[in-house]
């Protein structure tokens, strides 16, 4: 099959590269169709929406955003992508209070907060594709008719002519390996960091002032006032808190229990706050493949793209780290399916 025959694509993940490819090929004129196995878009731009009994026992629920804390920029490009969203009401700027001790590098530090919550991004690149949420793709089959898109034995979709993967790379390989097998190997390989989560509403009263905190040692990374950040609901006597373990001790206690988890990063809490914490409710998450370890790749290997059998992958872990970098990488393999880089692409 050649480049310029594709005229129908599938994209596998609706995250930041997914919707990304989505958006730009649907723009150009194919017929785009996207699949994701959870209920909505997104991927690691996430927002729990936390159903919890509140004190009067009434049923409620606590968006909270258990995934990317926020979007920052490096390049021009995203730079003039994260200007559109401003200008067009779905990226707000977060400029946080910090706690002290939270090192220097944040000190001047702007998040870029997708509103209402962390899916919005996805959510509007998609508008107007057509998408089908809850199908956790498992087979790619090529058929005289082009790719065939299988999930629980069971085809999803019309044939296309390409398939793009937008998936973390552990979840690529399975679904590479029958057809190259060579990008299936790496991808397995690709190191991802691993990330517990808690989140969860506690007593406004005696909550510290700071809204963002960057502990410099024991087990918490980053903690955030949820409930501060631009557009997120407040409720009166409520504080919403997201809080991320360190990689290093999240891949030392993946395995351990959710409970014990949110025992320690609890425990992890009330001494950052110097006092007990009056929990409400709280959760935890266990993100296997939170963000790509810094670059092992050669430099320029930003995408993967056969252009003779019309299959391609993206994702931050081959666009460096970071929503950026999934973006990046989607804007890179989109420029390769419409033909534009072509000859570049062909050296995946
Ligand atoms: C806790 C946490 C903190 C982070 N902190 C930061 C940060 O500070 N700064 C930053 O820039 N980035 C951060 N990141 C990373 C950032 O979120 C990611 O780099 C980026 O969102 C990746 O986008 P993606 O489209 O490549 O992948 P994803 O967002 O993972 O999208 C992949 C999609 O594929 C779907 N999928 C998987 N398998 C299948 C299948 N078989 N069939 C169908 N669908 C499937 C998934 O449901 C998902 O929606 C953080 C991530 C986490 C989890």
């Amino acid at each position: 099959m050649l480049t310029s025959s594709i005229r129908r694509v599938a994209i596998i993940g609706a995250g930041m590269a997914g919707a990304s490819c989505a958006q730009a090929l649907a723009q150009a004129g194919l017929a785009v169709q996207v699949f994701d196995k959870a209920r909505g878009p997104g991927g690691r731009l996430a927002t729990r929406r936390m159903a919890w009994m509140d004190g009067a026992g009434q049923p409620t629920e606590t968006p909270l955003d258990h995934g990317t804390p926020g979007l920052t920029v490096q390049g021009d490009a995203f730079d003039a992508f994260i200007g559109h969203g401003q200008r067009a009401g779905w990226l707000a700027q977060w400029h946080p209070v910090l706690a002290e001790g939270s090192g220097p590098a944040l000190q001047d530090a702007v998040f870029h907060v997708p509103v209402p919550d962390n899916p919005e991004v996805c959510r509007q690149l998609l508008s107007g594709v057509s998408t089908t949420w809850s199908c956790a793709i498992d087979q790619l089959r090529w058929t005289p008719a082009g790719w065939q898109l299988e999930a629980a034995g069971e085809a999803q979709g019309a044939p296309v002519d390409a398939v793009l993967l937008a998936l973390p790379p552990a979840q690529a390989a399975p679904l590479l390996a029958p057809h190259r097998n060579d990008w299936a190997r790496h991808a397995a390989l690709a190191p991802m960091q691993p990330c517990w989560t808690l989140m969860g509403v506690a007593a406004d009263q005696g909550a510290p002032d700071w809204t963002l905190s960057r502990p410099a040692a024991g087990p918490l990374a980053w903690v955030m006032r949820n409930d501060a950040r631009p557009g997120r609901q407040r409720v009166p006597g409520q504080a919403h808190w997201v809080a991320h373990a360190r990689a290093s001790w999240s891949r030392q206690h993946l395995e351990q229990s959710p409970e014990w988890v949110q025992q320690q990063l609890q425990a992890a809490i009330a001494e950052l706050f110097g006092h007990a914490v009056a929990w409400q409710h709280a959760t935890v998450h266990r993100w296997r493949y939170a963000t790509p370890q810094p670059r092992l790749t050669a430099p320029g290997e930003s995408f993967w793209w056969d252009g003779a059998l019309g299959l391609g992958v993206c994702g931050d872990f081959l666009g460096g780290a970071g929503v950026e970098g999934a973006w990046l990488s989607a804007q890179s393999l989109v420029a390769a399916v419409r033909g534009r880089a072509f000859g570049a692409a062909q050296a995946a």
